[in-house]
């Protein structure tokens, strides 16, 4: 995959497979996109879609009976069968992620202050005294009050907000290029999310970092993200501009999402309309399209032929019949 843009991170055909005792589990099939500096992508999808584990496997941070195939390059540098040394010292410095509960990534036993400073001795060299001095300045980037009292506290003290600031504050401690959010409000209440989306754009543009914001809601994508990648059963469905996938999505599954989602602007008396059946189960792969036993109109085609990805309108998409306004679309 080449580009003029200027591409932070391109993943290119990458399929991520366990062998279990049970049989193959096909987490993530062919998967490429690519993503600039000061862009956010938004990965979206159900429980299961594949989507943290197409990041994990960029972060090098599989079980060790995954296999990975395809490549990963973080500024033209390719991250998959990199020396693991190698590829811990870009964690933490140029790629860095955060998880949708900091308690699993924060060590309770240390004081929060401490646990920034490392990062920054670990990484950047730097006296104790120096990163604990930065560690302040890094919680007043992420908007954390009363930082200077924070540095001291353990994170149970903490609320789960301020909690994930800290996690942002430990991300930007040495400037990555790139930062990779999984589901990193799904814990907060509605009024805590708003705040950590917005920190999160700030800081993006700003920095002219790239984010890959990894989400089950559409509603958190339309308001960072500048493209969307939809997957469905550990593949890309659609991908495109955020504004050309909300208002006109050509892949039926991208629709059924938006129909089953909250809308400030809908008209109160709007149903919401859930997804009828389960995704198809990774370890066991259906024919056809994949989507199709949830498809409201699924031609015959649609049981035997697997669409592939292709380009319509300006979006990427995997359906024999998307929608459209033409007389041969398929309206949900
Ligand atoms: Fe529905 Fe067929 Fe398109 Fe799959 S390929 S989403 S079953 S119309």
């Amino acid at each position: 995959m080449t580009s003029a843009r200027s591409n932070v991170l391109e993943i290119e055909s990458l399929s991520v497979r366990y062998e279990t005792p049970d049989g193959a589990v096909q987490a993530v099939a062919d998967i490429s996109l690519e993503i600039a500096a000061g862009e956010c992508i938004g990965v979206v999808g159900e429980s299961g879609a594949g989507k943290s584990q197409a990041f994990l496997a960029v972060m090098g941070l599989l079980a060790p009976n995954a296999q990975v195939a395809g490549d990963a390059r973080l500024r033209g540098r390719e991250l998959l069968g990199a020396d693991p040394r190698a590829l811990r010292d870009l964690r933490g410095a140029e790629l860095a992620m955060i998880f949708q509960d900091p308690m699993t990534s924060l060590a309770p036993h240390i004081v929060v202050g401490d646990q920034i400073a490392e990062v920054l001795v670990v990484h950047k060299n730097m006296s104790w005294r120096e990163a604990r001095a930065q560690a302040l300045q890094l919680l007043e980037q992420a908007q954390v009050t009363d930082a200077a009292r924070r540095l001291t506290q353990y994170p149970h003290e903490l609320s789960g907000g301020m909690r994930q600031r800290v996690m942002i504050a430990i991300a930007l401690a040495c400037d990555p290029v790139m930062l990779i959010a999984d589901e990193p409000t799904t814990a907060l209440d509605v009024s805590v999310q708003a705040q950590i989306l917005s920190l999160l754009k700030r800081l993006m543009r700003e920095r002219g970092m790239a984010l890959a914001l990894i989400t089950h809601d559409l509603g958190v994508v339309a308001g960072l993200a500048d493209q969307v990648a939809v997957l469905y059963a550990g593949r890309i469905v659609e991908s495109g501009s955020v504004r050309k996938l909300l208002k006109n999505p050509s892949h039926p599954y991208t629709a059924a999402l938006l129909r089953s989602m909250p809308r400030i602007d809908a008209p109160v008396d709007e149903p919401l309309v859930a997804i009828g059946g389960q995704p198809p189960s990774p370890r066991q792969p259906i024919a056809g399209c994949p989507f199709h036993p949830r498809c409201a109109a699924a031609p015959s085609r649609c049981t035997t032929e697997r669409p592939e990805l292709r380009r319509i309108d300006g979006a990427q998409v995997a359906c024999h019949f998307p929608r459209s306004n033409s007389a041969s679309a398929i309206t949900l």
